[in-house]
């Protein structure tokens, strides 16, 4: 073994119906005086009650999917404004995503209270829409320095979100994989993560009022993310990046609609990714476990019901393969054309 492997220095709470305390000691632990709340309107009354007590001195809720720049603009001048000290994000990716790019240009530390599974919270890239094109960038100043999870906090989530986002999650994990850094520590992570979102995401369909498939799936989901940071971005997320930004797709469900895609392609040429996906998935195979836990949670399939328009699949071939990395050698013009048609119409992987 000949590797080098960096953890990112966070501190992690799970406060299951404890996020109140948990998060007066992680904003008191970085001296918080004036903390600034990014929270997506919907979700302020929520903002409200776990902040009771807390030094507030401004509510920022324009949370727009993808950080649009001019969002990310004003959130930056609202935190200047009001003399934040510390940015406390409660939501999605989108909320998070928020607060970090308010972090990157001001340096502010992030405290993260994430009610999805987008996993944004545990990686130190940003990301910033202008118009059609999405940006990425890693930077050490976007980690959230604190990030409390309280499975109570995602009941509320529609089960159609709670299983795109949780396969959104699970694309973090498989992708970690083969993504241009994948070290063994991180497959041990992806691989833990998988058998968490297996487990967790049927008892999150079974019962999505109920905390015990939240929690297990928040684990999962954190540990995919922790894997991904490392790993760095696969073939399934630039192609899901770039059909983001072009079309303005829903973050989650077009990552759980491309994943069984990308995962055929890939397994066959990963055979140690193949093998602890397959063991995660309790399944003779990886693809064949893939489809079995998208049949028990009636996972989405179709990329037109994401929003994509069937006459954007030609001209989105090429900017996705300008964009692939060097480690999807199944990923030819021709191979990509039929998996986007095939994502598209909501066809089985071939
Ligand atoms: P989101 O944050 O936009 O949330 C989706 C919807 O769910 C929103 O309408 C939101 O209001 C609602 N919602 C959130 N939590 C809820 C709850 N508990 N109850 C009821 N409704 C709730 O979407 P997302 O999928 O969480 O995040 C997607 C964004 O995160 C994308 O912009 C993506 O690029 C980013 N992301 C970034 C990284 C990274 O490492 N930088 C990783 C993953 C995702």
């Amino acid at each position: 073994m000949r590797f080098t492997h960096e953890t990112l220095p966070q501190r992690v709470v799970f406060a299951p119906d404890d996020a109140v305390r948990a998060i007066r000691a992680e904003t008191e632990r970085l001296g918080a005086e004036r903390v600034m709340v990014v929270v997506t309107a919907s979700s302020s009354a929520l903002a409200a009650a776990l902040t009771g007590g807390l030094p507030v001195v401004h509510v920022h809720d324009e949370v727009v999917r993808h950080v649009p720049v001019e969002v990310a603009e004003r959130a930056r001048e609202a935190a200047a404004k009001c003399r934040a000290d510390v940015l406390l994000s409660i939501g999605g990716g989108s909320a998070t995503g928020l607060a970090k790019a308010v972090a990157l240009t001001t340096g502010l530390p992030v405290v993260a209270v994430p009610t999805t599974y987008a996993g944004s919270e545990a990686t130190n890239v940003w990301g910033l829409t202008r118009g059609a094109a999405k940006t990425t960038g890693v930077d050490p100043g976007v980690l959230p320095r604190a990030v409390v999870y309280d499975a109570s906090l995602l009941r509320t989530l529609p089960v159609e979100l709670s299983v795109a986002s949780g396969l959104n999650a699970l694309a973090h994990a498989v992708d970690a994989m083969w993504g241009p850094y994948a070290d063994p520590i991180d497959l041990a992570l992806a691989e833990e993560a998988i058998r968490g979102l297996r487990r967790g995401l049927p008892a999150v369909k079974a019962d999505p009022a109920g905390p015990a498939g939240h929690e297990r799936t928040l684990y999962g989901a954190y540990l995919a993310a922790v894997a991904f940071a490392s790993a760095g971005s696969g073939p399934h997320h630039k192609i899901c990046h770039v059909l983001g930004g072009m079309f303005d797709l829903p973050h989650a469900s077009t990552h759980a609609v491309v994943l069984p895609h990308v995962l055929a392609l890939q397994a066959p040429h990963f055979p140690e990714a193949e093998r602890r996906i397959a063991s995660a998935l309790t399944a003779p195979t990886a693809t064949g476990g893939l489809a079995a836990l998208y049949t028990r949670l009636d996972a989405p399939t179709a990329l037109r019901d994401c929003g994509m328009p069937e006459e954007g699949i030609a001209g989105a071939v090429g900017p996705v393969l300008a964009a692939l990395p060097t480690n999807a050698p199944a990923l030819t013009r021709d191979s990509l054309t039929a998996l986007l048609r095939a994502a598209w119409a909501g066809e089985p992987p071939r």
